[in-house]
């Protein structure tokens, strides 16, 4: 169970550093640039260190933080920890949560409607999507993993795309732990949904920011490929959100093999891995006794 939980966190973080050094190119540019990025070497639109991770980490980060803060109810603590997060001032803020947290004057649900409106009525963006998979590691009850999976999204993302997907996210996520297989898991919990139909072909969007193309493309990821590897470098040269895309399959493929089958070369070039081995830890102690 642990090291599932460990390779959910390790796997995010892997995907957003390997995928970061991609971001916003496009499959061609990528092409002539790097041939094929398959190792963790920093730089991008970003110019990161070697290891160094982005905002998917950092939002993931916050949304642990808050969990262990209070575990019983969780989405105040995550608030706070947003703000902590802005007050370091990061450069790859995503806009809809840009536009939130300029908006935030003590109540978060309301930040998030008018910041739904100012754009235009866009605000399926998949920066909740790629931060909530802690509510599936720390907590085993259905109905408890949903309900602060959507509450989490509505603090940033006011449209029910995005709180949509990070329920079908986290219950495919819930039963890798409880040990079924992620191929089971997704044909599971995608029956039914707008991404039942045709998931395991190639998606005819491209893999960017908006969440229903995020979620096409890592039921494709997940999907086609066999390893962990696989899965992360695939989401990385396909560029676009890519460090995103990388980040929210990398969790779940993280999951299903675990921490210690995600290729060392990967976790040992983070940055972080140690902290986020650590926070994995404390999910794992909440989450036992929740049990
Ligand atoms: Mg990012």
């Amino acid at each position: 169970m642990l090291d599932k939980i460990q390779g959910g966190l390790i796997g995010v973080a892997v995907g957003d550093a390997l995928g970061a050094t991609t971001e916003f190119m496009t499959k061609d540019e990528i092409k002539a640039q790097y041939g094929k990025v398959t190792e963790i070497i920093g730089g991008g639109v970003w110019g990161l260190a070697q290891g160094e991770t982005t905002d998917d980490t950092a939002m993931t980060l916050a949304v642990v933080k808050g969990i262990m803060a209070n575990p019983n109810d969780p989405i105040e603590e995550i608030g706070k920890e947003f703000l902590l997060w802005e007050k370091t001032d990061p450069v790859d803020i995503g806009i809809t949560i840009r536009t939130v947290f300029g908006n935030y004057k003590g109540d978060w649900f309301q930040a998030a409607e008018e910041a739904h409106h100012q754009l235009g009525g866009l605000s399926a963006g998949n920066g909740t999507l790629m931060r909530c998979l802690p509510i599936a590691l720390a907590y085993s009850e259905q109905t408890k993993i949903d309900e602060i999976s959507i509450t989490q999204s509505k603090m940033t993302h006011y449209d029910d795309l995005a709180s949509e997907a990070c329920v079908i996210y986290n219950r495919i996520a819930k039963r890798l732990l409880e040990g079924e297989s992620l191929h089971q898991a997704i044909q599971t919990e995608i029956k039914h949904t707008r991404y039942e139909s045709n998931y395991e072909a190639e998606p005819d969007c491209p893999p960017d920011g908006y969440v229903v193309h995020t979620m096409k493309w890592v039921l494709y990821w997940l999907t086609n490929c066999e390893t962990f590897e696989e899965v992360v470098v695939g989401a990385t040269n396909a560029g676009h959100d890519s460090d995103t895309v990388a980040a929210i399959a990398g969790g779940l493929k993280g999951m299903e093999v675990g921490y210690r089958n995600i290729p060392a070369k990967l976790s040992n070039a983070l940055l972080e891995q140690r902290s986020l081995l650590d926070y994995a830890e404390r999910l794992y102690e909440i989450r036992n006794k929740e049990c």
